[in-house]
């Protein structure tokens, strides 16, 4: 069977093995939680608490009033130690919810349903609202936004990403071997809210369990569980959109423009969460994995753990380590300081040893055009960097660097080490700096 699949792209060492056959288990929350207020795209939230005032697990800690946002929820009960600005994973700090847990987990009286798919599409977008939902593939962007396409847009297609193409994570895989049934709800309920009559399921051909069990699940014509190609970045919006459906987003175009929407595997189990406990989006799957981790494994993780506990929660560290990512190896981010702590889109902690964090100085560029070959997003990887080293903004835009979806393949592919996504993503920047200039 030919399996669907994209254009370009690259097969890094996948690694999975190291947590793929590692059931899920809940790690227990810590002593202080640090939740920030804002970890999702738009607008951030405004604490509703203070210090010392006494939360329960579930409360909303954070507030919005704003059409891009995401309320925030205390992930224990216990009491409100502070408010401060604190480390984040982006290298930042931002004000952060500080709580000490009270290790009673005493919930909010909760909104439970028997059979959620019965609420109206107003009633679950609301839920998902209430809930904080993000997209807890990496993205964060708040789910009852993404559900209201503008204008009279019509979705017909409703993409649950299941491929999990970074290298290292498991989280997704996991959650779609145990939790089947909440993945098609979750789909089923995501349908509804955006209006969709078609479900697709993707995963990647190295989960053909995950893609079994689903298949036995689904119950449903409406909804098709389809094989993609294992290969990265597989679950970048538009390559699973172009594998599933054919459509291709346009340049600096959004996949409702195709009639499509995408939404993660924890989103759709959050969802069910939402609508049928009436929980909150408090905890997740994070895989905490490689080398530098003592016991690898997938740990449900409550929000605000930092960093640190979660490693210890492996056996902490395994030798020397070199680098923590958060994320996986393609696209995930360096941390410096492991107070920051787990958020909404943390799917995985990675932790390499000094032995494998080499660093090379880049060469000369050879013009072999590897760059150029993987490039999902169909640009010239080189040019794009030429005109990110020397502040060439404009030529930079006019050779598409805002559809760049920085996955990583050219750097990943260049024999002479050059740092291409670093000068393209300088360049982007500036090109959204240069834009909020010219409209403010
Ligand atoms: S230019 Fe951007 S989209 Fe293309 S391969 Fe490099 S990082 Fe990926
Ligand atoms: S892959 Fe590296 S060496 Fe080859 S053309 Fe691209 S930038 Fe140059």
């Amino acid at each position: 069977m030919k399996l669907k699949t994209f254009r370009g792209g690259v097969h890094p060492l996948y690694a999975k093995e190291l947590t793929s056959h590692k059931s899920i288990r809940e790690m227990k929350a810590p002593s202080i939680l640090v939740v920030p207020l804002q970890q999702h795209i738009g607008a951030p939230t405004k604490a509703v608490v203070k210090p010392g005032d006494e939360v329960l697990m579930g409360q909303v800690i954070g507030e919005t009033d704003q059409p891009v946002s995401a309320k925030v929820h205390s992930p224990v009960s216990g009491k409100v130690i502070a408010i401060e600005p604190r480390p984040h994973i982006s290298g930042r700090s931002v004000l952060s919810v500080v709580i000490e847990n009270d290790e009673q987990d005493r919930w909010v009286k909760l909104d439970t349903h028997f059979d959620p798919i019965q609420l109206s599409r107003e009633e679950i977008l609301a839920k998902i609202f209430e809930a904080g939902i993000v997209g807890m593939g990496g993205a964060a962007f708040p789910t009852s936004v993404k559900l209201k396409p503008p204008g009279q847009a019509k979705i017909d297609f409703l993409i649950i990403n299941g491929s999990e193409c970074e290298p290292y994570l498991t989280a997704d895989h996991r959650m779609m071997i145990e939790s089947p049934d909440d993945v098609i709800l979750g789909a089923k309920l995501l349908a509804k809210a955006v209006g969709a009559s078609k479900i697709i399921i993707g995963v990647e051909d190295n989960k053909l369990d995950a893609i079994k069990v689903l298949e036995e699940k689904k119950g449903s014509d409406a909804i098709s569980i389809v094989a993609l190609d294992t290969k990265y970045p597989q679950g970048g919006e538009k390559q699973l959109i172009k594998a599933l459906t054919g459509r291709e987003v346009p340049s600096h175009g959004l996949p409702f423009q195709v009639g499509v929407i995408v939404h993660n595997i924890g989103t759709a189990i959050a969802t069910v969460e939402a609508t049928r406990d009436g929980r909150p989006l408090i905890g997740r799957v994070v895989t905490v994995t490689g080398s530098g981790v003592s016991e690898p494994d997938n740990l449900y993780v409550r929000i605000g753990t930092p960093i640190k506990d979660v490693i210890e929660a492996c056996g902490g560290f395994n030798g020397e380590p070199g680098k923590v990512i958060i994320g996986g190896p393609m696209m995930g981010l360096a941390q410096f300081d492991l107070d920051a702590p787990i958020m909404k889109a943390t799917g995985g902690v990675l932790v390499f040893t000094q032995d494998e964090t080499v660093q090379y100085d880049p060469m000369p560029c050879i013009k072999c055009s590897r760059c150029v070959d993987v490039c999902p997003a169909y640009l010239l990887p080189l040019r794009l960097e030429k005109y990110g080293m020397y502040d060439l903004w404009d030529e930079a835009a006019d050779y598409g660097a805002m559809d760049c979806i920085e996955c990583g393949c050219c750097t990943y592919i260049c024999p002479s080490k050059r740092h291409l996504l670093h000068w393209i993503r300088l360049a982007k920047n500036e090109i959204v700096s240069a834009q909020r200039r010219q409209n403010s």
